[in-house]
């Protein structure tokens, strides 16, 4: 069984059809595949009032979505009658060690066609973490995460007048971090990659779509802490214990921002075509960090 459990905040809402959407199209490319879901409607105010009277409906509006007519979604709701909680709490208490791999939505998240499917396939026998490899982020650090198509940009931009030749800018759209790009895309690359190949990376975690594996202790997310900096918290304890974290570094997971509607959309890419002759490299751990 695999776990994928997401939190969204109401003020969210707008990502959200998009993204189980994306979900669905997945579970639907998989139909063997056995797949809970779990999702946190976090309607809380404590940080953020909404300007609509009616803070519930910027959720209520999705309850006909297909993925609730089609599946049996396990629906958590916190509200100001709960004490303050986020998605930080939501990945520390929602994690099953039995589950072949708990996945770590977001809201700003779609998922490769055929994601559910490779989870389904992956054979890795000691606990661990599978990421997919992202565009290019931030800055040159991430590049051991990102999609091996699209090494070799310098990020972020520092160029003056003119950008460099190697400059993140000059990198087409949608590939950049900060392009929008569709599920039609994503796929689109996805199914141009090669081979899919997957490789034990220096451990570099951002919270999106981590599958974590079962059979880790826990808690991996310190207690007491509600949100932001949950997914360096995983990344320090998987150094700690020494657990590697795998890449599948032909598959891309990107964000994308559209800063006007504040939206950040994280995406993965990726490409089963050739699952049968997928290579794993699991390597020597990371000893140098
Ligand atoms: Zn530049």
């Amino acid at each position: 069984m695999i776990l994928y459990q997401v939190h969204h905040m109401w003020y969210e809402t707008s990502m959200i059809d998009e993204c189980w959407h994306s979900v669905l199209g997945e579970l639907k490319s998989a139909p063997g595949v056995d797949v809970k879901i779990k999702i946190c409607f976090n309607f809380q105010t404590y940080i953020e009032e909404p300007e609509v009277k009616d803070v519930k409906v910027l959720l209520q509006k999705h309850q006909n979505h297909p993925l609730f007519k089609d599946y049996d979604v396990d629906v958590t709701i916190k509200t100001d009658d709960d004490p303050f909680y986020n998605i930080a709490d939501w990945r520390r208490e929602v994690y099953d060690p039995q589950a072949k791999y708990t996945v770590w939505g977001e809201s700003d998240t779609i998922l490769p066609r055929d994601f559910f499917a490779i989870l389904d396939k992956v054979e890795i026998d000691q606990p661990h973490v599978l990421t997919f490899a992202g565009r290019p982020m931030w800055d040159n650090t991430w590049d051991v995460v990102t999609h091996e198509k699209l090494l070799g940009y310098s990020k972020p931009c520092q160029c003056g007048e003119e950008h460099r030749k190697d400059c993140i800018e000059l990198l087409e759209a949608p590939l950049k971090y900060k392009d929008y790009i569709t599920q039609k895309e994503l796929d689109k690359f996805n199914e141009e990659s090669g081979d899919i190949k997957l490789s034990q990376v220096p451990w570099k975690i951002d919270g999106s779509t981590v599958c974590i594996s079962k059979g880790m202790m826990t808690p991996f997310i310190a207690p007491g802490m509600h949100f932001v900096r949950e997914d360096t918290c995983l990344e320090y304890y998987l150094r700690k214990k020494n657990i590697p974290q795998v890449c599948v570094t032909t598959d891309l997971r990107d964000i994308i921002t559209n800063i006007l509607i504040k939206e950040l959309v994280l995406v993965l890419l990726e490409t089963i075509r050739y699952l049968n002759s997928m290579q794993i490299l699991v390597s020597q751990p990371c000893k140098n960090l």
